[in-house]
C-alpha cells in the first residue's frame, strides 16, 4: 500500500467509527503498517458506550466475556468491578485500551461522515464530512454499530416541552440531578427497563409510558471481588473458547434437549434455576425448541408471566405487563434488576398507551386521551425517550453511500438489506462493512463476533498489500445467494414472528413497518467458517484486479 505518493489517496484506509469495532480493526491495520485513520461523529473514542450515558445503562453480557481477547496483557492488567460492568467501566475499559495501543493519534473525533463516494477512474472513495472536509482512501471500512441511529417518536409539540428532554443515546454528559424530579419515561424495551429501574428510587415521580410490554429476566448482578478477578483471569482461555462454541458468542449456549424429552417437573426446576441465574442463560441456554416450537414457546412463556404475576403486587397491572403479542425471547430479553417490583412503589405509575394513547407533548408534559372522551395532562420536569433505534441499517441510511455507476446504496437496501457474508456489496468496491447488516459478527456478543470480523478483513488487507490489489469487489451471484441463505434462516425461528428491531419493524422509520432480513441466525461458529472457507480458498466469490 503507497498512500504517500504523489496523486494517491490521503490515506490507504479509513474506517468510520471508533467504538468497540473501529478500535480493534485500527489497531489490527496499524500492526500492517498500514495508513490509515479512523473518523469519529462523537468527541471520543468508545461508540455505543461513549454516547448511552443514561442511568442505569450496563452490560447484558458477562463483562469479562465482553472485553476484547486479543491481547494477553489488556486481559492481565484489566480489572472488572462486576459481573455486568456499567456504563461508566465500559467507556473507562474502551479509553484505556485506546491509551495502551496507541490509537488516539490516528483517530480523529468531531467529524460527522456525510458522504461516500466511489471514483472508478481513480478506484477511491471520497469522505465528506459535515464540517465541509474532504478525504480519500484506497479502502473504506465502516464500523459504524448495529444500534447508532436513535429513533425519536414524532409527537406533535415534542419541541414545546419546556423541562428537559432527551433520547437515551444522547443522555446528557453531565450529572442530571433527578432527585424529588417528576420523570416520565417513553419505551420499554431493554433501555427503558434499565433507566426505570435505575431511576424508580432516586427521583419524586416516574411515569413510564408502555406501548407494549415485554418479557424481561434478573440480571443477578454481582460485584467481583480480587479473588474472583484472579479465578476469572486464570479462566480466561476457557471462557473464550465456551464463547467460540456458542451460536450467540455468550458463555450461554443451548441446552440440547427438547421440551418433550424431559418430565414437567424436571422442566420447571431447569427454569426455577435458569431464573436464579445470572444473564442471559434464561434466553440463550434453554432448551432449543424455546425459540423454535410455538408450544414450547408458550409454555416457557406462561413460566415467565407467573414470575411476572409472582413479582408485581397488583395483579391488573401484572397482566398488562406481559406480552400478549410474542412469546418469550423471539425479542431481545432486556435484562432487568428489580425492575418488576418499581412498579410496587407508591411513585412508580405505568401508563397503558392502548388504553389511553398519547396525545402530544406540551409544554409542561404530556397529555393523553381516553377513556372516552377525557384527556389528562401528565406534568414533568424530565422527559426520557427511550425509544430505540432505526437498527442495524440505520446508519448507513445516515450517510450518503454513492458506488460505482452513481448506485445509492439506500436504493439498493431500500427493501433489506442485499450482501455477501454481511462484508462486502456488489457495486461498492473497496467498501468493507465490518458488522455490518447480514454479518456474523452483528448478531453476537458483540466483541466475540467482531474480533471474528475484523480478524478477517485484516487478513484480507494482508492478501491485497501482497499482491498489489487495488480493487475488490464482492460478485453478483454469491450475493444473490447470501441474502437468500440469511433469509430463509428467519424460517427457522420464531423471531420471524417478531415485531422488533431483530426483523426491522420500527414505526418511527418510514417502509420499517414489514420483515427486513438484517442478521444472521446461522451461528457464530458457522459464520466463521464461511468467512474462514472464503479466504483459504483464494476469496472465489471476490473479484480482484
Ligand atoms: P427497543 O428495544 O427498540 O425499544 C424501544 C421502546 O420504545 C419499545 O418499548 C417501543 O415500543 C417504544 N417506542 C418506540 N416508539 C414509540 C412511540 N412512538 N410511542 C411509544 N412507545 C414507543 O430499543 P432499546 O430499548 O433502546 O433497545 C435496543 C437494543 O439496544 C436492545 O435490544 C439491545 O440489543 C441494546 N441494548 C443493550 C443493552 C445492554 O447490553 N445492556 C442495554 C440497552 C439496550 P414497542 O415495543 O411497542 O415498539
Amino acid at each position: 500500500m503507497n498512500a504517500n505518493q504523489d496523486s494517491s489517496p490521503d490515506h490507504d484506509v479509513i474506517i468510520i467509527g471508533a467504538g468497540v469495532c473501529g478500535i480493534y480493526q485500527l489497531h489490527r491495520l496499524l500492526e500492517l503498517d498500514v495508513d490509515v485513520t479512523v473518523l469519529e461523529a462523537g468527541d471520543g473514542p468508545g461508540g455505543t458506550w461513549y454516547w448511552n450515558r443514561y442511568p442505569g445503562c450496563r452490560f447484558d453480557s458477562e463483562s469479562y466475556s465482553y472485553g476484547y481477547s486479543f491481547s494477553k496483557e489488556l486481559l492481565d492488567e484489566w480489572d472488572w468491578s462486576e459481573h455486568f460492568a456499567g456504563q461508566p467501566e465500559t467507556l473507562r475499559y474502551l479509553e484505556h485500551v485506546v491509551d495502551r495501543f496507541d490509537l488516539e493519534g490516528h483517530m480523529q473525533f468531531g467529524c460527522k461522515v456525510d458522504r461516500c463516494t466511489w471514483d472508478e477512474p481513480s478506484l477511491t472513495w471520497t469522505i465528506d464530512l459535515h464540517d465541509g472536509r474532504s478525504l480519500t482512501c484506497r479502502f473504506l471500512m465502516t464500523a459504524i454499530g448495529l444500534l447508532s441511529a436513535p429513533t425519536m417518536p414524532s409527537f406533535e409539540g415534542m419541541d414545546t416541552f419546556e423541562g428537559l428532554s432527551f433520547h437515551t443515546y444522547f443522555a446528557p454528559q453531565e450529572p442530571v440531578d433527578y432527585d424529588g424530579k417528576r420523570v416520565a419515561v417513553i419505551g420499554t424495551g431493554a433501555t427503558g427497563v434499565q433507566v426505570i429501574a435505575e431511576l424508580a428510587d432516586k427521583v419524586g415521580e416516574l411515569e413510564v409510558f408502555q406501548r407494549r410490554p415485554n418479557w424481561c429476566a434478573p440480571l443477578h448482578n454481582s460485584k467481583i471481588t480480587p479473588d474472583d478477578m484472579a479465578e476469572i483471569r486464570d479462566g480466561y482461555d476457557e471462557i473464550f473458547a465456551r464463547c467460540a462454541k456458542t451460536p450467540g458468542g455468550f458463555l450461554h449456549g443451548p441446552d440440547r434437549r427438547i421440551l418433550a424429552e424431559v418430565p414437567v417437573e424436571d422442566r420447571h426446576q431447569f427454569w426455577e434455576e435458569l431464573y436464579n441465574s445470572p444473564g442471559f442463560g434464561i434466553w440463550l441456554g434453554n432448551f432449543r425448541d424455546v425459540l423454535m416450537d410455538e408450544e414450547a414457546n408458550a409454555e416457557f412463556s406462561e413460566f415467565v408471566a407467573n414470575k411476572i404475576r409472582e413479582r408485581i403486587d397488583d395483579p391488573a397491572l401484572a397482566e398488562k405487563m406481559i406480552p400478549t403479542d410474542h412469546g418469550f425471547g423471539v425479542q431481545r430479553v432486556p435484562m432487568e434488576t428489580h425492575y418488576y417490583e418499581a412498579y410496587n412503589r407508591d411513585n412508580v405509575h405505568l401508563v397503558d398507551l392502548n388504553e389511553t394513547p398519547l396525545e402530544r407533548v406540551t409544554p409542561k408534559g404530556i397529555l393523553t386521551s381516553g377513556p372516552g372522551s377525557e384527556t389528562t395532562e401528565h406534568e414533568f420536569d424530565i422527559i426520557i425517550y427511550a425509544t430505540g433505534f432505526d437498527a442495524i441499517t440505520g446508519a448507513f441510511d445516515r450517510i450518503d453511500f454513492v458506488g460505482a455507476d452513481g448506485m445509492k446504496l439506500s436504493d439498493k437496501w431500500a427493501d433489506s438489506p442485499v450482501t455477501y457474508l454481511g462484508v462486502q456489496i456488489h457495486g461498492f468496491p473497496n467498501l468493507f462493512t465490518l458488522a455490518g447488516p447480514t454479518a456474523g459478527s452483528n448478531s453476537t456478543n458483540f466483541p466475540r463476533g467482531i474480533e471474528a470480523g475484523v480478524d478477517w478483513a485484516t487478513e484480507l488487507v494482508k492478501h491485497i498489500a501482497a499482491n498489489g490489489i487495488t480493487r475488490v469487489e464482492a460478485k453478483a451471484e454469491p450475493e444473490a445467494q447470501w441474502t437468500r441463505h440469511v433469509k430463509d434462516l428467519y424460517g427457522m425461528l420464531l423471531l420471524r414472528k417478531a415485531k422488533s428491531w431483530f426483523t426491522g419493524y420500527n414505526s418511527n422509520v418510514d417502509g420499517h413497518d414489514r420483515t427486513r432480513y438484517l442478521i444472521y441466525n446461522g451461528g457464530a461458529p458457522k459464520y466463521r467458517e464461511l468467512l474462514a472457507d472464503e479466504s483459504e480458498a483464494g476469496y472465489p466469490n471476490f473479484e480482484m484486479s
